[in-house]
């Protein structure tokens, strides 16, 4: 390879506090998934009496094998 044809290589920000940030956000949203998906349900409900979200997410519940009826 010529030396005009050295690639230009992007650098990606590994510092910790930026890892931290990631993480974070990654756990959360995780357990978001996780409790839309697989526990909010009846009394323990965020949405309430409306159980619109329970049903959408209904057939993944029972692939998941989460307890629901
Ligand atoms: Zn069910």
């Amino acid at each position: 390879m010529a030396n005009s044809q050295i690639a230009q290589v992007a650098t990606v920000d590994l510092s910790a506090a930026s890892a931290a940030l990631w993480l974070a956000a990654t756990a959360f949203m995780a357990l978001l998934a996780l409790y839309i998906v697989g526990i909010d349900q009846g009394a323990v409900s965020l949405f309430g009496n409306d159980t619109h979200v329970h049903e959408f997410f209904h057939d993944a519940r029972h692939l998941l094998g989460f307890p629901c009826h």
